[in-house]
């Protein structure tokens, strides 16, 4: 069997992967840059709750009237066990992506820049071959077996992802690091079209939050993160359940998603020799909030420099790749590992310590309340938190 080549060959077509084709691709228009990604179509189906800060995703496309766009957020609002409501922000917060227009976008854009994208294709292992990796390919369409040869992979592939193993990388996740999410869209005329909610508690979503992110006037994603050893044996979806049946009881459910969600620092190695591993793949969601798709897009990026940069030295070793883990831990993965602690620390407490939380911070004015104040009451309230915080703010 003939083994087709191409310089950089990335595993999965979601916002890492795609941001770092598109990138490089850009970057070195001499480079052959193939994506394959094994679902029918970038961005489908969605399993996410879409929502992204604006600053972030302003680095890569400008969100002006974009028709990947779903809402404009304006206002975050927590909401305590007891449910009463706090109040954060208000202006301009972020966005509700639509990820089945949003990564097809994306896809158009590392296309016109000279990468090439297979859909339906998936990386079913790989092994090391003189400076090369070859990797073997399934298409799904006719289960045909395929190979190809790449000076460098990308390991972008997900929460599920094989890549960084297959390399000899330790990716194992702790149950206690992984969150289980389930999600439906929801029609209700309850809807609040320009604010997120946060709910928080031990009876709504052990371990984890209940989110509401509108997608329009009337409709929204509404979701819920458990931690698996702290959900009584009860399944994401039937926490869900159980949340639509007391806050949207006349919702419609127009479709429905489960997905993981691993809370945890960045993985110790993100590189080998003649691999990066970007997002998900390797662990780079905020453990605080779950969120993800920036810091895949952000990682995507420096992935695609750093690749440049070696191609260019002719040199794909482990150590020529290293700075991409250092730099990727100086700009997000060194805050990761104190959003874990506070994560943590946050865990110890019960629905008592929040609900007076939501009542201390409700005192200061709506306009002073910032994230930063909000952890300052909390640390009134239990004194016992200061370690914690305390690394988070230096
Ligand atoms: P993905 O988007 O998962 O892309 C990986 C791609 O690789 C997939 O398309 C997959 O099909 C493909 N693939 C996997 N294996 C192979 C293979 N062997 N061969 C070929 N292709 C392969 N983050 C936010 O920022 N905001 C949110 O509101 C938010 N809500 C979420 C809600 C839920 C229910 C879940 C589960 C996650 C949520 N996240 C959210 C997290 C976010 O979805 C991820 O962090 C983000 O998608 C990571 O991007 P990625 O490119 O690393 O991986």
């Amino acid at each position: 069997m003939s083994v087709e080549r191409c310089d950089v060959l990335v595993v999965g077509g979601g916002p890492a992967g795609l941001i770092a084709a598109r990138e490089l691709a850009t970057a070195r228009p001499s480079l052959t840059v193939v994506v394959v990604e094994r679902d029918a179509e970038v961005g489908a189906p969605v399993r996410c709750g879409e929502g992204v800060g604006s600053s972030g995703l302003s680095e890569f496309l400008d969100p002006t009237h974009a028709p990947w766009i779903s809402r404009r957020i304006t206002r975050v609002v927590f909401r305590a066990p007891n449910g009463s409501e706090v109040r954060v922000a208000e202006g301009d917060v972020g966005y509700i992506l639509d990820r089945s227009r949003f990564e097809p976008v994306l896809a158009a854009q590392a296309t016109a820049a000279g990468a090439e994208i297979r859909t339906r294709v998936e990386a079913v292992g790989m092994r090391r071959d003189g400076n090369d990796w070859h990797v073997s390919l399934r298409a799904a369409a006719d289960d045909d077996r395929t190979a190809i040869r790449a000076r460098i992979v990308v390991g972008a592939d997900g929460v599920e992802g094989r890549v960084g193993r297959w390399a000899g990388i330790d990716t194992r996740v702790r149950a206690r690091d992984m969150e289980s999410c389930a999600q439906y869209v929801v029609e209700d005329d309850t809807v609040d079209p320009d604010a997120i909610v946060l709910h928080f508690g031990d009876r709504v979503a052990p371990g984890g939050y209940a989110w509401v992110f509108p997608k329009g006037e009337r409709v929204a994603n509404v979701g819920l993160g458990v931690l698996g050893l702290r959900a009584e044996g009860q399944s994401a979806v039937q926490w869900l359940d159980a949340y639509i049946a007391s806050h949207f009881p006349r919702g419609r459910l127009t479709s429905r998603t489960v997905g993981g969600v691993i809370v945890a620092p960045t993985l110790r190695a993100t590189v080998a020799d003649g691999l990066i591993l970007c997002g998900d793949a390797a662990h780079m969601i905020n453990p605080l909030s779950g969120g993800g798709i920036v810091n895949a897009m952000k990682a995507g990026r420096l992935a695609a420099q750093t690749i440049a940069q070696a191609l260019d030295r002719g040199d794909t070793s482990a150590a020529a790749l290293a700075p991409y883990h250092t730099r990727w831990m100086r700009l997000l993965g060194d805050d990761h590992v104190r959003f874990y602690e506070v994560k943590e620390a946050l865990a110890r407490f019960d629905d008592t310590f929040f609900d007076g939380l939501a009542v201390t911070v409700n005192r200061i004015p709506e306009r002073r309340r910032t994230l930063g104040r909000i952890f300052a009451s909390a640390l009134v309230r239990h004194p016992g938190l200061l370690p914690v915080i305390a690394k988070y703010f230096v």
